[in-house]
């Protein structure tokens, strides 16, 4: 009799899911929750982008596209950068989601052994991608103010450094790193020969400040970009990368023997929603997170976040964990931290959701701290 358990790889088994989806568990119980646990935005794609998807699947478009994206995209979007930057050499592509981008990256540049330099906490996916293709990832501490730290970063580099990730504004803390975060670690990535992975996927959605990017400061940089949080895509999956074109050229031949082109009426729809004017839903989300910062504030500490869709409190007592059980059974959904970092005190809520949901997710967290 053959043993299926015995196939499995192992480096498919050097980290888990679990927590996560224990927390799924319990909130599949609930009927009706007050969802603040969701990282996706809460309006629909747009009306524009939807079309564009339609009449591409009318039109026959339905094929493999060239695997670096159909040619209009592609050449919208390096028009773009190539106006942005003034590079010599960023070259831009079409990727499977941001997530397919992440994921040619690591696999184009890390190597077995190894070293990923990662901001903890993290967004989900860096910590189990790097450890899938044999690299080690290195956790530089950001609590509590989530802050870039250059002598801690410069403290965690060895000859073995390969590459930093890097998001901002960043998924779970949604802090927006200033211009000297930025250009300082810009800077180190070039000064010791590091490559930089910069994930802007929440770009559009900085409320304080501008958008700051490393690739300003290096040229080098690899950018990672989508269209699922500013248009509500994220079940299309269509991102984009850009970096130098040795890297990227890298990438397009990996992209041919896995994901092989993002989806072509996606793409095509992707094209469309590079016109949709964003400023509505941008007024929006702020509003969202004055509302929630305002009405968490006496009761929670957190460093108040400059972009994305989250607010990172630390737990009053207990740990991140025990804290979520206890919302869940006030009907709450939010995720604790220890999904996103090594540590469990913290948790992680979305405000991409309804004003109604809003203000009742306010209560029900106040209602927990106060007893
Ligand atoms: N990076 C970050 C920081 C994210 O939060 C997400 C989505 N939650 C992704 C990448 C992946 O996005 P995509 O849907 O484009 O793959």
């Amino acid at each position: 009799m053959s043993d299926p358990a015995a196939w499995i790889s192992e480096r498919s088994q050097c980290f888990d899911s679990s927590g996560i989806r224990k927390v799924f568990d319990l909130a599949a119980k609930l009927e009706n929750p007050v969802n603040l646990s969701i990282g996706q935005p809460d309006f629909d794609v747009p009306d524009s982008v939807k079309h564009a998807c339609i009449e591409a699947i009318q039109q026959g478009k339905n094929a493999y596209s060239p695997s670096q994206g159909i040619g209009p995209l592609r050449s919208e979007l390096q028009a773009r950068i190539d106006k942005r930057f003034e590079h010599e050499d960023r070259e831009a592509f079409v990727s499977s989601g941001t997530s397919g981008g992440l994921v040619l990256t690591v696999l184009s540049l890390v190597n077995p052994g190894d070293e990923v330099v990662i901001f903890d906490p993290y967004f989900v996916m860096y910590v189990p991608l790097v450890q899938l293709v044999g690299g080690v990832p290195v956790l530089v501490d950001t609590y509590p103010d989530f802050r870039i730290d250059l002598d801690k970063v410069e403290s965690v580099i060895t000859d073995k450094t390969k590459l930093i990730l890097f998001n901002s504004p960043g998924n779970p803390t949604g802090i927006a790193a200033s211009k000297e975060e930025v250009q300082g670690l810009a800077q180190l990535a070039a000064d010791k020969n590091i490559a930089l992975l910069s994930d802007e996927i929440y770009s559009q959605f900085v409320y304080d400040d501008q958008a700051h990017t490393p690739a300003d400061y290096n040229p080098n940089t690899i950018v990672i970009d989508g269209f699922s949080k500013s248009h509500a895509m994220t079940g299309w999956r269509v991102g984009w990368v850009h970096g130098p074109s040795e890297v990227i050229q890298t990438m397009i031949k990996l992209q041919q023997y896995s994901f092989v082109c993002a989806p072509q009426p996606a793409q095509w729809a992707g094209l469309a929603a590079l016109d949709v004017e964003m400023t509505q839903y941008q007024v929006d989300y702020r509003r969202k997170r004055d509302m929630l910062v305002a009405g968490l504030k006496d009761d929670f500490e957190f460093t108040e976040p400059g972009g994305a869709f989250y607010l990172f409190p630390k737990v009053p007592a207990g740990t991140g964990t025990e804290f979520v059980t206890k919302a869940i059974e006030k009907d709450l959904l939010i995720i604790p931290g220890s999904i996103f970092s090594s540590q469990d005190s913290h948790v992680r809520i979305s405000y991409a959701a309804p004003d109604a949901t809003i203000e009742k997710g306010i209560d029900i967290l106040k209602g927990l701290v106060r007893g």
